[in-house]
């Protein structure tokens, strides 16, 4: 499931539209300090479903949006695009290329696509569950993630533990379920109340 390539417009320092292509075997971005290299690893984790702006360094996600400098007033929205070549299917979609998209607007609005297709969050976190690829994967690990992960306790290891053996997904869908679940008894308490009241 190789990167194709990444489209980023009005995201961070990047507010001309620009497009990074991947080739084959590895891909290496270089400049100097403050250049915006982490910005493009933040902007992947950001199409893929990132909700913590902390994580993106900011303070709330409209921080994302290119802010402005001395010679360019800031802009209303950022956009995001990532294109995966997915001939191997390992995402579960029946395409042989997968595009998803994430658009955010300074007053909060979002959208996200799939194949240019409108679509929820959800959906593109679920796409990423038993990847290996979600955001809080370890196919991106950014600067100080390799002492925090020595230095996390070990229910927070067992986390990624799970998460590469794939049975995070199976506890996220566990967790959605038991919530449904209880607001279902919810119902049904009020149901009965409501019964006995009648009776
Ligand atoms: P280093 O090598 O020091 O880690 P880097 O190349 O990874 O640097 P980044 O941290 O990706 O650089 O980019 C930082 C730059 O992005 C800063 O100049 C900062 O002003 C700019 N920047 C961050 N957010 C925004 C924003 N919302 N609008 C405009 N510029 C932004």
């Amino acid at each position: 499931m190789p990167l194709k390539s990444l489209l980023i417009n009005g995201f961070k320092s990047f507010a001309d539209k620009t497009t990074l292509t991947f080739t084959q075997g590895i891909t290496g971005i270089v400049g100097p300090n403050g250049s915006g290299k982490s910005n493009i690893t933040e902007a992947i984790r950001w199409v893929m479903g990132e909700q913590s702006a902390k994580s993106l360094r900011g303070s709330h996600m409209p921080d994302v949006i290119f802010a402005g400098s001395a010679i360019r007033p800031p802009l209303n929205r950022a956009e995001v695009t990532l294109v995966f070549d997915n001939q191997d299917h390992e995402l579960p979609v029946d395409r042989a290329t997968v595009t998803i998209t994430r658009r955010l607007f300074r007053d909060g609005a979002s959208e996200f696509y799939l194949n240019q297709k409108a679509c929820r969050l959800r959906d593109i976190t679920d796409l990423f569950l038993d990847s290996g690829l979600g955001k809080a994967s370890f196919s991106i690990i950014s600067q100080g993630r390799v002492e925090e992960i020595f230095n996390s306790k070990p229910e927070e290891r067992r986390t990624i533990i799970e998460e590469v053996a794939g049975v995070y997904k199976y506890k996220q869908q566990k967790k959605q379920a038991e919530a449904e679940l209880a607001v279902t008894e919810e119902n049904l308490n009020r149901v009965a109340d409501i019964h006995d009241e009648l009776a």
